[in-house]
């Protein structure tokens, strides 16, 4: 074997790990988790490559997770007969975090309040394999590619280096050997040589993982000493079961178990769709939004699977974007286990499964905000801002997202309003809804813009996501009530409902405006370089001016954002 190599970590893998080692897990109990799942994807990563590649030679007939406790050496071992991984894999996967945002989430976990929000924090990225070293001092792998002959030997004791070696007779897959921190209970460190305690932490984390996950014989209970190994794991695919069979604590823990959540999901949407195109769906709406929900990269969560054989994390081709926070799993019957991203997006048929399961997710919303508002409120508050994305995505659902719109208003400064609600509070007359984009809600109340709808007791809707700016120019109307913002455009509010618009207002408007010639003429030669136009206007009560966009100009927001954009 050639020698052994000592690398250094990445700097920002070294902030990782010490954040993981030192501070950020109350719960220690998921390092076997994330290994047990690291394993169940090598596993999952072979079948499918021995499925595509006929070139591969690799035995896939008894793909399985042993975990192996040896007491004198106070050893845990996590082996998988999988995928593994070449030397160049190991540097690249386990010694370094070469994902996206690792900088931004370091940030944030710093600046988190407590421990669960910084645990949410980390979980979401999927820290992995380094949670190993907390609950190990030194943290050994083996490891042998499918389809190649030379073995790694890789260890750390996730300070600042590893080293890294060659190794020669391993069987193909990977093995995690832990070298296990003394058990203290005040430090959360549990008795992990303890079969008890390992055979909980299954049951718990990885029930639904659909490789065997088998005890080693060695250190059972002396009645089965020397029996076949135990299986710890139902393996029961839960999408695959009737929903009559699947208690509620199921689908949290199945849920839990896919999103690295912590906190159980706000709604569960579980079907089965038969006929031509056969496939199960099990899908979530968290009770709460990622990090990242509004970075570029961002993960959409809908994993795909056919005939229960995992293809593909981040199915983007069954989610639009709009909804990308939705997590689960599709199930389809009657697909290529080589299907591509790219064929899955111009796929008919997928096509058709994410019309369905969009028009479930989106009734399921619509069905929470009539009969639980509060939990409706609080997905809301999470979520609204990318549902509003759908507004201007999703021309097909247009009406059912205006549904689902909660927005502040002038009617209650304490309550957000629904567009059906302000229709139905809409004045006599009235055929408009009204209004107002702005950064914040003081800026918005407090706009000049404002005066006169509230001095005439006008609603005003007050709106103030960026994302605002955008819907409101593309969505004319909802149910035949056209959008109106009360910064465009002229808006004369004496002719909608006061009924003394007659004749002797118009005299007396001209007469203003002959009152007003002199003045209107200076202002619009001495503003001519900034404004296109000075009028007399009845939208205002107490301030003397205001400015006012075209019905076709940009708002200011609209306007600060495309300049921030560099446009
Ligand atoms: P994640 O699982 O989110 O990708 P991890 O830190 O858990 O992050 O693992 C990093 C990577 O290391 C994995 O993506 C995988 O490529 C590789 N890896 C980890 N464990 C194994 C294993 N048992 N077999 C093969 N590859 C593994
Ligand atoms: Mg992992």
């Amino acid at each position: 074997a050639s020698p052994t190599e000592t690398l250094e970590f990445q700097a920002e893998t070294r902030q990782l790990l010490q954040l993981v080692i030192h501070s950020i897990y109350s719960n220690k109990d998921i390092f076997l988790r994330e290994l047990i799942s690291n394993a169940s994807d090598a596993l999952d990563k072979l079948r499918l490559e021995s499925l595509t590649d006929t070139d591969l030679a690799a035995d896939t007939s008894d793909l399985h997770i042993t975990l192996e406790v040896d007491q004198a050496a106070r050893t845990l071992t996590v082996r998988d007969n999988g995928i593994g991984m070449t030397r160049d894999d190991v540097v690249d996967l386990i010694g370094t975090i070469a994902k996206s945002g690792t900088a931004s989430l370091l940030a944030k976990i710093k600046e988190a309040k407590d421990a669960d929000a910084a645990q949410s924090l980390i979980g979401q990225f999927g820290v992995g394999f380094y949670s190993a070293f907390m609950v190990a001092d030194k943290v050994t792998l083996h490891t042998r590619r499918a389809g190649t002959e030379q073995g790694t030997v890789w260890e750390s004791d996730g300070e600042g280096s590893y080293t890294i070696a060659e190794a020669e007779g391993l069987p193909v897959g990977t093995s995690v050997t832990l070298h296990l921190k003394p058990a203290d209970g005040e430090d959360g460190l549990g008795d992990y040589l303890a079969t008890w305690k390992i055979r909980q932490i299954v049951k718990q984390y990885s029930d639904f993982i659909r490789w065997p996950i088998r005890m080693a014989a060695e250190d059972q209970d002396e009645s089965e000493r020397r029996g076949e190994p135990e299986t710890l794991n139902s393996m029961k695919a839960l999408w695959a079961r009737p929903r009559s069979e699947v208690t509620e604590a199921e689908y949290n823990e199945f849920y839990q178990q896919i999103s690295h959540d912590w906190q159980p999901p706000a709604e569960t949407v579980h079907m089965r769709a038969e006929g031509t195109f056969e496939y199960e769906a099990l899908l979530f709406v968290p009770a709460h939004a990622p990090f990242d929900l509004f970075s570029r990269d961002a993960k959409r969560g809908v994993q795909l699977y056919v005939k229960r054989v995992f293809i593909m994390d981040d199915c983007d081709a069954l989610m639009p974007n709009y909804l990308r926070f939705v997590k689960g799993v599709v199930d389809a019957h009657d697909l290529s286990l080589n299907v591509s991203r790219e064929i899955l997006q111009h796929d008919r048929q997928i096509t058709a499964v994410r019309r369905r399961l969009v028009k479930k997710v989106l009734a399921a919303l619509k069905d929470m905000r009539t009969k639980d508002s509060e939990t409706y409120a609080k997905v809301w508050e999470q979520f609204g801002r990318v549902l509003k994305e759908g507004l201007i995505e999703d021309r097909d659902n247009t009406d059912t997202l205006l549904e689902l719109v909660s927005t502040a208003s002038t009617h209650d400064p304490e309550k957000a309003t629904t567009l059906r609600e302000y229709v139905a509070r809409m004045k006599d007359g009235q055929d408009t809804v009204y209004y107002l984009t702005g950064e914040n809600r003081a800026m918005v109340e407090n706009s000049p813009h404002m005066e006169a709808f509230t001095a005439k007791g006008y609603e005003v809707l007050i709106l103030t996501d960026p994302v605002d700016e955008i819907w409101t120019d593309e969505v004319p109307s909802f149910d035949g009530h056209r959008f109106q913002s009360i910064a465009k455009g002229q808006v004369d509010l004496d002719d909608d409902s006061d009924g003394d618009g007659g004749d002797e207002a118009k005299t007396e408007k001209a007469q203003r405006e002959q009152d007003f010639a002199a003045l209107l003429g200076w202002l619009q030669s001495t503003l001519a370089e900034h404004v296109k136009q000075v009028r007399l206007s009845t939208r205002l009560t107490t301030s003397a001016a205001c400015l006012v966009g075209d019905a076709q100009d940009l708002t200011p927001t609209l306007e600060k954002m495309y300049r921030a954009m560099g446009q």
